[in-house]
């Protein structure tokens, strides 16, 4: 068996309080319990979810001091003494949930997320902003040797996410999909997992460089929210019939387009809700949704199968998505790039540096 060595201290990005910044300092490093891995983190996505926890956005608190941190991919250097289907040197991830009770009527049929008891990386427990993150051994993704940790970070948020609300959907093979904020991290493997799918994308986002990115991406349609004369009709005429897509993805971190969707999705066609704008509220007309059948719903993460399926897409090549890489020591600033709308696709922080 391999062993590592594991330092006392390391670098962390830690929140010390509710409105932040993120402050770049040593922290010690923690051991794992009896049903725990301790995760050496190479590289972490930073996921818009970090700024609404760093921002206080939710009505759920956070841990504090915070060290957030979801998508982050490393080795297992540390595991408990009841943890039997992971081998220390193996590559594994963070990802949201850290843990749930496995024994909940939601655990009991998969829906994980659901767990009254779910333990949430970088919101409730630490997470991955550090270089040596702690995880329920059952729920840490498997990650395969052969995959590239730093470009299947975004996978272990973003990805999971979006293949989850993808299947939650209902679209088919064929079919067509909007997704809304499609330039962003979510949006962008989001494109990449609907056409791996066999599914058509009208990408909805804002400004010239996002539209770029979202039609190499693979989208047949870009929508900009910030020119259009009139969203719904451009978006509806992006289908060949006129009657607008059969499914609408909505990742954007603003209010409006969740008002927006039920006006161009297809009769019989399901919303699905993903992004968490702060204090944002849903509004459809009852008359509409009636006689046009439309589906209105959430999707929150993924279970630990989807959690698998996702790295299995990206693992036969099917998911390339743009990505930045920076030290963690800069994740302020990329927090700022964020808050700013400015981020193309996802940026990933280097815990060595
Ligand atoms: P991001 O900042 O990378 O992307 C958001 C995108 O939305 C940006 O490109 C922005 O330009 C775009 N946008 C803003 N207003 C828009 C509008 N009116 N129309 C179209 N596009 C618009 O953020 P991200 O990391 O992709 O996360 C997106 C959201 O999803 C966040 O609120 C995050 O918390 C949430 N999230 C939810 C889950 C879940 O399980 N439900 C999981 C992960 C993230
Ligand atoms: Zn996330």
């Amino acid at each position: 068996m391999t062993t590592f060595e594991i330092p006392s201290e390391q670098w962390a990005a830690v929140v010390e309080k509710t409105g932040g910044p993120v402050v770049y300092k040593k922290i010690p490093v923690q051991k794992p319990g009896p049903d725990e891995v301790l995760i050496n983190v190479k590289y972490s996505g930073v996921c818009h979810t970090d700024l609404h926890a760093m921002k206080g956005d939710w009505p759920l608190p956070t841990k504090m001091p915070l060290v957030g941190g979801h998508e982050g991919a490393g080795v297992v250097v540390a595991k408990g003494s009841l943890v039997e289907d992971i081998e220390i040197g193996d590559y594994a991830g963070i990802k949201w949930l850290n843990g749930s009770c496995l024994h909940c009527t939601f655990c009991r049929q998969a829906d994980e997320p659901l767990c009254p008891h779910a333990l949430l990386s970088g919101y409730t427990v630490d997470g991955s902003f550090q270089q040596y993150a702690i995880a329920k051994a059952n729920h840490v993704a498997r990650i395969p040797k052969d995959v590239d940790l730093e470009a299947v970070a975004p996978v272990l948020c973003a990805g999971i996410t979006v293949y989850k609300g993808l299947k939650e959907s209902g679209a088919r093979p064929g079919q067509y999909v909007a997704i809304v904020g499609a330039g962003g991290g979510l949006g962008s493997m989001a494109i990449q997992y609907a056409r791996a799918m066999g599914l058509h994308v009208i990408g909805i986002d804002g400004g010239d460089e996002k539209g770029q990115s979202v039609r190499s991406l693979g989208a047949c349609a870009y929508v900009d929210f910030t020119k259009s004369p009139d969203l719904v009709k451009e978006v509806k005429e992006a289908t060949p019939d006129g009657l607008g897509p059969h499914a609408v993805l909505l990742l954007a971190v603003s209010e409006k387009p969740f008002q927006q969707a039920t006006e161009y999705v297809r009769s019989r066609g399901t919303v699905v809700c993903i992004g968490l704008p702060a204090n944002a509220y849903l509004k459809a007309p009852v008359f509409d949704t009636v006689i046009r059948m439309i589906n209105i719903k959430g999707s929150y993460v993924g279970n630990r199968q989807d959690t698998q399926e996702a790295i299995d897409f990206f693992q036969r090549g099917l998911i390339k998505v743009p990505f930045k890489t920076v030290g963690l020591s800069q994740l302020q600033e990329v927090y700022e790039l964020m808050e700013a709308g400015k981020i193309v696709g996802r940026y990933v922080v280097d815990t060595s540096r």
